[in-house]
């Protein structure tokens, strides 16, 4: 596997697919999934042009900040779960966390970042599938929970992220980024004076980031199509 070339051909796949959608490849933002990745696969990566990385487990999260993986990178973000009881672990030692899933979470999170002095930026998490097994806030409770976010002064609400579905074949998840771009578009006018802060779209993983992309996503989140497949968890294993 080579990381270098797997990263220059995810970026190409962007740019041609905001291309052939008239928008300008500079608005999309690659943020790669490190999750399972060691510090020196991270390291690497960034090495060969990767810009921005993120997290899914908060175990990982610190591991990697405490042994410096990330240097070099613009940014890190938290995208996966996050327990109330963990947010002082990544509340103002991430740029943006992207799953905000309620407003227990949303309190807890403006409550750190009061502590710290800080504006956390964050994402509402968007369950848009409805599925039940899977963290997000409902579609018709996401503009009650954006109001809740812009109402508190340490906490920058940034836009909506999504997990739809895993795709199966092409086109399939198309419907789901259509409903988020309508939900972030829709979230973006109710909230008035957070107008100019709601400029993240996140959506689109290794299996259809170029749909996400025709379909409005200013962020995608690509794991296996940079490292290759994923080993099982040592904890799975
Ligand atoms: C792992 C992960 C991704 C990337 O998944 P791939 O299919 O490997 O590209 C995206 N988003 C989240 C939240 C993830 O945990």
């Amino acid at each position: 596997m080579d990381l270098k070339q797997n990263i220059m051909a995810v970026k190409e796949k962007i740019a041609a697919a905001a291309v052939r959608a008239g928008r300008d490849p500079a608005q999309i933002t690659l943020c790669a999934a490190t999750k399972v990745q060691t510090d020196d696969t991270i390291r690497a990566a960034i090495e060969a042009g990767l810009e921005v990385c993120g997290e899914n487990r908060v175990q990982e999260l610190c591991a990697h900040l405490e042994a410096d993986a990330y240097a070099g990178a613009r940014e890190v973000h938290f995208i996966g779960h996050l327990q109330t009881n963990k947010v002082n672990k990544v509340v103002g030692r991430v740029d943006l966390i992207q799953s905000v899933d309620s407003l227990r979470l949303l309190e807890a999170i403006e409550k750190q970042a009061e502590k710290l002095g800080i504006v956390q930026d964050i994402l509402l998490e968007v369950n848009i599938a409805g599925e039940l097994s899977k963290g997000g806030v409902a579609p018709e409770d996401v503009q009650d929970l954006a109001q809740a976010a812009v109402s508190m002064p340490h906490v920058r609400l940034r836009g909506l992220m999504a997990i739809p579905p895993v795709a199966h074949g092409p086109g399939a998840n198309t419907q789901y980024f259509v409903k988020m771009r309508r939900l972030f578009v829709d979230t973006k006018d109710k909230i008035a004076d957070n107008k100019n802060d709601m400029n993240c779209l996140s959506m689109g993983m290794s299996g259809d980031f170029e749909e996400a992309v025709a379909q409005g996503a200013t962020l995608v989140r690509v794991g296996t199509a940079l490292f290759g497949p994923r080993p099982p968890r040592p904890e799975q294993a």
